[in-house]
Order: C-alpha cells, then structure tokens, then sequence
C-alpha cells in the first residue's frame, strides 16, 4: 500500500497503463520485430519533419506576435531538430538495438544532458537543459501524436477493468491528449491537488492520487491497482479479497454519480429554497458538453491557457476567435467567463522567452507578462471581445496584485474596443471584465479594487498557496495548502463581506468549491456563485438540496471559532454526515 495525495475523490480497481514521458527515462522500450524497425525510422522522419514545420511557423508568428529575440530560441530549437547527427543517432539506437524511436530520443537526450552538465555555470547548465526538454519534448509530442493517429484507440485493452494510467506526471499536451480516452483513474509521482493530472483527472471525475515518487518503477503495464482518491492510497497486486472489497466501493460511487446526474434540470436550491449559480471550470470545448450534460448553469472559468500550451505555436486572433466562439456556442446561451492566458508559474509556454526562475509561482507568470507583450494581450482581449457576439460572454484577468495593474488592463480592454469599432469589427458591447482575486495583496486590498471592476471570482487555489507560502504543485506540503484553515476561512471571509457591502458580483472557482466539506462552509458565509470541475456538480446540487440556509450559516459561524485545520475538518466531516453520508464520497477525506 503506498500513501500519497488524494486529488480526486471515487475508487477503482484497474489495471495499470504507464504514460511514457520523453522528460522521464523509464525502462527501454524495444520493438517486437526486425520487419518494425524501418516504419519506426519513419514515423521518426515524420515526426522530425513536422517539429521543423511547426518551429518554423513559430519562428514566424513569435516574431511578429511577441519580438526578435523571443523568435531566436526557436530559431536555435530547429537548429537542434535538423541536426544531422541527432537523426543519425536514433537511426543507429533504433537499428542496432532494435529500440522504439521514444526509448532512442531519450537515450540520445541523456547523451546531450551529460555533455552539458561539464559547464560549470549552474545558469547556463539550466537553459541548456531547458531548451532540450522542448526540442526533445517537441519530437516526442509529435511521435506520440503519430502514434496515436496510426491507432485511434491506442489504450491497451485488459479486459474488463478500466484502465489506470501511471505516469511520472502528466504534461499539459498529454492531459489534452488524454482527455477524450476512457479512462478509471489516474496516479502520478510528482505534482500536488492543482496540478495538470489533478484538473484532468476532476474534469473527469475520474479517482486519482499523486506524490507516489517510486509508483511508475514499482508497477507493470497490465498490474492490478486499486486507486482510493478519497484517502489518498494506491494498492499495488492486491489480493483478490481486496480487489473485491473495493469493487464494491467502486460500484458504490459509479452508482451514486451516475443517479446524481439526473438532477441536471433541477435548480440548484437549498432545503430552504436559496438559489445557486453552480458553474463549470472548463478546459476545452469537450468540458463544455460536458458541463452540459451535467447541468452546469454556465461556465465561471475557461482556462485558456490549455488553447496555447497544445497550439503548436502562438494562436493567432482569428484562431482564437474561432475557438472561445466554438464554447460559447456550446453553452447555447448560458454566461461564461473567458480567463485571459494564464501562463507561467507551473505552466510554462516556450514562445515567451526562455526565462529560468528560480521562483515561478512568484515570478514572471500570468498577467504580469502583459506589460512586456501587450501585442499577445491585445489579441486575445480582442478575439475574447470578438466572442462576445455570440453569448453572455465575460473576460476575467488572474494574478491582479495591485490597482495599477488593473488600471492598465482596463484601459487595454477599452483601446482594444476602439481599435475594433473603428475597423468596423463587431464585438460584445455588453462584455464584462472581472478580477481574480488570487493574491493576497489584492484580497487585503479589495475595496480599492472593487471600485475599478464589475465582477470577482475568487481563486482560491492560487490564494491558499500564497496566503500559506506551500507550493500548490508539492505533496511534501500539501498538509499547509490546505482550503479548511482558519487563515484562508477569515480571508474567505473578509473578500465576501467586502462584495456583499458592495453588491458586487463574485464567484469562487477555486477546487475547493467542489468540496462538500468546504462547500458547506461557503455557503454558510454567504457565497452565491461557485465554479468547479464539472463532473462534480450534481454531488454539489444535491448536497445543496440537502442543507439549509440558516444550518450552513451555523456551521460557518462555528468553524471560525475554531483554532486547528484538524478540528475544522473534523467538525465537518461530522456536519456532512449528518446532512448525507453519500456525499462524504465526493470529498477528499485525508
Ligand atoms: C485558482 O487559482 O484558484 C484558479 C481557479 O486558477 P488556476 O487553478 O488555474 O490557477
Ligand atoms: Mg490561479
């Protein structure tokens, strides 16, 4: 039995899959025939010539989009991808000891790291590094992808268990890729309750765990796993009574969840009759049918960044136009709220500058990168604008921490609104923009920023990392990241009061929206509006149904006497018994 994080409550019993990662060395990987070994130089020569085609686009669009010198790193990754000797290297890997082309790549990557690592200057060893982790990355995303497009339902079939994919950690491209297979659970090594296989796995409402450092060694394609996203427990081979037991767990929840869904066309009321705006976090367009299909009332986040971190170079305005009005068109009049990009931190996109931070999450990230690349701002405000035409649409900017910063987004959104009616372009006129409050600077000083915008959406994910300085992303700290603490509670609750004296709209979007334990608690405060993966909206519904205003109220008021996260989460875990013993599955209990 091995202990991590849970990220995403429900059971399953299925057989492992290991995700191969080009960043991640695991064993060699050799092919089954000598008549497979001329196809597999193919699909590298395939996969070679498209990371060539697509750079050279970048090459072109960074330049035109963001400047020169961004351009130039580009310029040296296609230096790298047309290297004759890296192809001659594969060829003789691939030839000589009969490996995959993925399995050659890496060993070719281990080479190259090694040459670097005699360079003394730690800096310059970092950007080296850097540099191949997206050249190699680059090839393999396209290896990958042509992997899949040789057989469209590439996941293995192990009879009846469902599949749980086992990854060192799971890369945006991959968490896209990933998207649309049916899959039972997810576990990884690295990466903590916010991370890409985290959000995945939540939009799924597939069960999973990560911070298991040895997991992807420790287990082989084909092995029985049983994956507990409630406690946070992976059991590797486990006896057929074990697998049996929680078998039986796993029916359990699969039941609940698929009874739950059909209260999509219910409103979303509590016992007592108080209305509420149940929202979707959404990635894609296929979140969108999702959320649909589970009665989400609208979307109060559209993570945009997912469109650039898998667009083989930077979207341009048209494409994104084209992209925010395919969602907008799928949520057939319901609001939604456009994010702009939101990148850095743990999400990082080549085509800004290779910059090493030894801080990301601190450091040069979201809309922040703004001020330096107003020409990559101004096109996505504009096709955000431009999207407006088509539904209730609104624009939300993260990571605001201060006034100034707001100010000059404001007058961003309004030049770009010129700039649109005197080209004769239509655009929403009713679009509203709103402020993520996610730092703690900007929650202390909310009423300044209530003045200067029309909506807030509350982050708590970002919030709570920074309010408690533990990386979201690190299980080693997951314990301080913690929603159900009495410091995030009073800030909670000092951002709604704030709103509410001042009728302004807010929403929290953060995962701890999806909750039950925390749910409780933010109703109780007076939240009206909660964004969350969409898969847990009708858990959310139904708990609602189940509780009252004035019991929330009592709940709230008695958690923010107590001291301790441990007896906040006990006298919770008490509370959402009591109101229903079957929603306790939708929370994660470690
Ligand atoms: C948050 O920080 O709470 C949030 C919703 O945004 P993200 O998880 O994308 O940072
Ligand atoms: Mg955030």
């Amino acid at each position: 039995m091995l202990k991590g994080v849970a990220v995403s409550p429900g059971v399953v019993v299925g057989r492992v899959y290991k995700v191969e990662s080009i960043l991640h060395a695991t064993e060699p990987v050799t092919l089954a025939a000598p008549e497979l070994v001329a196809p597999e130089l193919e699909r590298f020569d395939l996969a070679l010539t498209r990371a060539g085609l697509e750079l050279e686009s970048m090459i072109q669009k960074v330049e035109s989009q963001i400047g020169r010198e961004e351009a130039d790193i580009f310029r040296s990754h296609l230096g790298m991808v047309r290297d004759p000797s890296l192809r001659q290297k594969v060829y003789s890997l691939v030839q000589s000891q009969r490996v995959t082309a993925m399995t050659a790549l890496q060993q070719v990557m281990m080479q190259y790291i090694s040459r670097f690592e005699h360079f003394e200057q730690q800096d310059y060893f970092r950007e080296r590094m850097a540099d191949l982790r997206d050249v190699f990355g680059r090839i393999a995303a396209d290896l990958q992808g042509l992997e899949q497009q040789k057989d469209p339902d590439e996941l293995p079939d192990y009879g009846p268990d469902p599949i749980v994919i086992v990854a060192h950690e799971i890369l945006p491209s991959q968490s896209m890729s990933l998207g649309d297979q049916p899959l039972g659970g997810i576990v990884t090594e690295i990466g903590g309750g916010t991370s890409h296989a985290s959000i995945l796995s939540r939009s799924r409402g597939i069960p999973a765990v990560t911070g298991l450092p040895t997991v992807s060694t420790d287990v082989a394609n084909g092995d029985l796993i049983i994956v507990d996203g409630n406690e946070g427990i992976v059991l590797l081979h486990p006896d057929p009574e074990t697998a049996a037991a929680y078998r039986k767990k796993q029916r359990e929840f699969f039941d609940i969840k698929h009874r739950l869904v059909e209260n999509r066309d219910l409103p979303a009321v509590s016992s007592d009759g108080t209305p509420v705006e149940l929202l979707a976090n959404i990635n894609s367009v296929s979140d969108a049918e999702t959320a649909n299909h589970t009665g989400a009332a609208g979307v109060g986040l559209l993570r945009t960044e997912y469109l650039f971190l898998t667009h083989p170079d930077v979207p341009d305005e048209e494409e994104q136009y084209r992209y925010y009005r395919e969602i907008v068109l799928a949520m057939k009049g319901k609001p939604i709220t456009i994010r702009t990009l939101d990148v850095g931190g743990d999400k990082s996109v080549p085509y800004l500058g290779r910059r090493v931070e030894a801080n990301p999450f601190m450091g040069w990230r979201s809309i922040r990168l703004a001020f330096e690349h107003p020409r990559l701002y101004e096109t996505q405000i504009r096709a955000i604008l431009r999207a407006g035409v088509h539904g209730r649409v609104a624009m939300l900017f993260p990571m605001v921490t201060t006034l100034e910063e707001l100010r000059f987004l404001n007058r961003m959104v309004d030049h770009c609104k010129t700039a649109l009616t005197n080209e004769g372009l239509e655009f929403g006129r009713e679009v509203r923009t709103g402020v993520m409050i996610e730092v703690p600077a900007a929650a202390i000083c909310i009423d300044s920023i209530l003045r200067e915008t029309q909506f807030i959406s509350i982050g708590s994910n970002d919030l709570i990392q920074y309010l408690t300085a533990a990386d979201r992303d690190n299980s080693k700290v997951s314990h301080l990241c913690e929603p159900l603490s009495p410091a995030v509670i009073r800030v909670l609750m000092m951002i709604l009061d704030a709103c509410k004296r001042s009728g302004m709209p807010v929403t929290l979007c953060g995962e701890m929206a999806a909750q039950p334990r925390s749910f409780l608690v933010l109703f109780g405060l007076g939240l009206r509006k909660f964004s969350m993966s969409p898969a847990f909206v009708p858990a959310i519904k139904s708990l609602l149904a189940h509780v009252s205003t004035a019991e929330a109220e009592r709940f709230a008021h008695h958690v923010l006497q107590l001291k301790t996260s441990e007896e906040i989460r006990h006298y919770l875990s008490d509370r959402l018994h009591e109101v229903s013993a079957d929603l306790e599955k939708f929370d994660i209990m470690a």
